[in-house]
């Protein structure tokens, strides 16, 4: 049970149905705790997906010939492959067209 922070007057759901609750007494509205938390999840999620998006241009740009569109510039970063022996797999993406490419070094 919850409780006005103003009076001590008692808190119902609202009846015109905005999720929210409403003191008897003097009839402050309060959002419903479970309101809160889902929206702090929903943000959570919206920024891990905006750094998966964006991961790519927080990546060193380098000189080097896009075989898509011919363009100097690309972005480019590394990754471990699977096998040890076979080393740093390198991976290019165009700043222009976007195309990606890679290269084992
Ligand atoms: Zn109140
Ligand atoms: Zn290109």
């Amino acid at each position: 049970m919850k409780f006005c922070d103003k009076d001590g007057g008692l808190l119902v759901p609202d009846k015109s149905g905005n999720k929210k609750l409403i003191c008897i007494n003097c009839g402050k509205k309060y959002p419903l705790a479970k309101e809160k938390v889902i929206l702090k999840e929903e943000i959570k999620n919206k920024e891990r997906v905006e750094v998966v998006d964006s991961d790519v241009e927080i990546n060193p740009k380098i000189d080097i010939e896009c075989p898509n569109c011919g363009h100097g510039k690309a972005f480019f970063w590394s990754l471990q492959t699977r096998a040890a022996d076979e080393g740093e797999t390198s991976f290019y993406k165009c700043t222009k067209c976007n195309h990606k490419w890679r290269k084992y070094d």
